[in-house]
């Protein structure tokens, strides 16, 4: 049965926990951002499910409300979301089922103590931070179209209790048990200080009680509805730390409102620091979809996977309100919003990759996301190869492929580059010391992208891409001394399982022998890849 049993956490919860509320103390007040973005997102998700259940519709007032009860030392945390069954309050609260979080442990484990306060920003730490001010804590949920509520409590230690309770209408109240080092919170008007440092971007109504009734705490503005000039810097930074988490600054803020023949309005963000490891498993962008101000869902894949790392908002006027899944798969209003919204982020990085400095962190962050476009991207290829950069022999900056191609002496037909896993070490690879020698600047490639994507390409200002292992062409067979011919005939012989030709080759200079790929067969790295993932 999942009710009236103490059940342990799961082992992940458990560590989370102890690392949460002894590591962060700094950061405490972040636990109210956590469970109103929760309250708004499970309000958020009731009107979705509403729009093909109409027995789950909100009540025309839905809020979140918070009360503090002095003399119980509790804050209760309120609203008409769509609420949990005993299974969700088990499955939610009791596992960690988001792998940003699981990401947050693991990182926040092996930083330093002093480190930790600021990797918070980072990352969210969700409904856990409730343990940095209560010790203990009490959600009483019951789900949209169902009758009985359930009552999930713990201490936050060991484990967490679930049974029967009763609520008036669908929703949850988090009830938090004020620990004794915690008074301040106990205080409304302190509670309305956080809230308003980010709480006008919910769109859900927050009331606060105070002397007896509750009042505001939010304007519900939509930001990105505004115009350009009426929106400060200050105003985008808390959106967008907001939005994404995040406790630094935006690297860009794109914000703009198309018309014409569709209209919308879209307020993206590139973020300073990427927040979670690029190569999560999670590819798909999340920039949220509003329709005239009501957030429909974030999963509509407005941006292609290779810009996941942009936070943001799209607000339309062109889909109805009760806008379906099956609606969302198929409207050609999206393909057009998508197409306007790429369209328009590969100008803002053309405009910006004319900085170089400026541009550089950037690449430092996203640069292997970005080069997933180069595969990946059939219509947007070759601008997002002009938007990379890359390391390569001609010196020690990071260069464009427009550069490289400005930069080909004569005589150099085609763009030569190396893979391998080791920028440093294949930039003195024997590979390259015949292209070297005759002058040719060589591009090291060393992310694990790049062993993929150079064949996609195939051409740049159309000039080739050829793989340093392949440039064949480049480099005269020369004539074999007697005394060598006899050497390559015996090497051939000792090696006829793995290569094909021995060959003397103006391809080295200072190396006596390397390794060559045959032409049409794939670049001797991409091999040695390939053989370990077992193709
Ligand atoms: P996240 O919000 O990032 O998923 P949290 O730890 O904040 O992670 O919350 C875990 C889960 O618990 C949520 O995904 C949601 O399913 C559930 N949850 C938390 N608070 C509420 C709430 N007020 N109403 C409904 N579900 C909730
Ligand atoms: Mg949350």
């Amino acid at each position: 049965s999942t009710t009236d049993t103490t059940r342990p956490f799961d082992a992940e919860v458990g560590r989370l926990l102890d690392l949460v509320v002894h590591s962060l103390y700094s950061e405490r007040e972040i636990f109210l951002r956590e469970l109103v973005a929760n309250a708004a997102d499970a309000i958020d998700r009731r009107r979705f499910l509403a729009l093909s259940d109409e027995s789950l519709a909100l009540p025309e007032d839905a809020s979140i409300r918070i009360s503090v009860d002095k003399a119980a030392r509790t804050i209760t945390i309120a609203d008409d979301g769509i609420g949990m069954t005993a299974e969700d309050l088990a499955s939610h609260l009791g596992t960690i089922a988001r792998s940003g979080t699981r990401a947050f442990t693991e990182t926040l484990a092996d930083a330093k103590p002093e480190e930790r306060p600021s990797l918070i920003g980072q990352f969210g730490v969700g409904f856990y931070s409730a343990f940095m001010v209560a010790d203990t804590v009490e959600m009483i949920s019951r789900r949209a179209g169902t009758e009985i509520a359930h009552k999930w409590s713990s201490d936050g230690r060991g484990g967490y209790r679930i049974s029967e309770a009763t609520r008036e209408t669908p929703g949850s109240d988090v009830v938090l048990h004020i620990k004794a080092d915690a008074d301040e919170y106990l205080e409304p008007v302190r509670l309305e200080t956080i809230l308003r440092k980010w709480a006008d971007h919910i769109s859900v109504p927050i009331k606060i009680e105070r002397d007896g009734s509750f009042q505001a705490a939010n304007e519900g503005t939509a930001l990105w509805r505004k115009r350009k000039s009426d929106v400060s810097e200050q105003d985008y930074t808390e959106f967008y730390r907001h939005l994404g988490h995040m406790f630094d600054q935006p690297w860009a803020t794109i914000h703009w409102s198309a018309e014409g023949s569709i209209e919308f309005s879209a307020l993206l963000f590139i973020p300073g620091q990427s927040p979670f490891p690029v190569t999560e498993d999670d590819r798909e962008s999340h920039v949220r979809l509003h329709v005239r101000r009501m957030f429909i869902t974030d999963d509509a894949k407005l941006l292609p996977g290779w810009l996941r790392f942009i936070e943001g908002v799209v607000d339309t006027e062109d889909l109805p309100l009760n806008v379906s899944r099956e609606m969302l798969q198929a409207t050609p209003v999206l393909a057009r919003i998508r197409k306007a919204l790429v369209n328009r982020v590969i100008t803002e990085l053309k405009t910006r990759a004319k900085d170089a400095e400026a541009y550089k962190p950037f690449i430092e962050q996203f640069g292997p996301v970005l080069k997933e476009g180069i595969y990946d991207d059939n219509e947007h290829r070759t601008d997002v190869a002009g938007l990379a950069r890359f390391r390569s022999t001609h010196g020690d900056e990071l260069t464009s492929l427009d550069e490289y191609v400005a930069r080909m002496p004569e005589g150099q037909k085609d763009i030569y580059y190396i893979t391998g896993e080791d920028a440093e070490r294949i930039r003195t690879s024997p590979q390259i010391e015949g292209l070297r020698a005759k002058g040719f600047e060589v591009l090291l490639l060393s992310d694990q992208i790049d062993f993929f994507w150079p064949e996609r390409l195939a051409t740049y200002a159309e000039k080739k891409l050829v793989h340093a292992g392949a440039a064949n062409d480049v480099f005269e067979t020369t004539a074999m001394p007697e005394a060598m011919s006899t050497l390559a005939a015996a090497l051939k012989a000792a090696l006829s399982e793995q290569v094909s030709d021995v060959v003397a080759s103006s391809r080295l200079t200072d190396s006596p022998a390397a390794l060559a790929a045959a032409g049409g067969q794939p670049d001797l790295a991409l091999q040695r890849l390939m053989r370990r993932a077992g193709r």
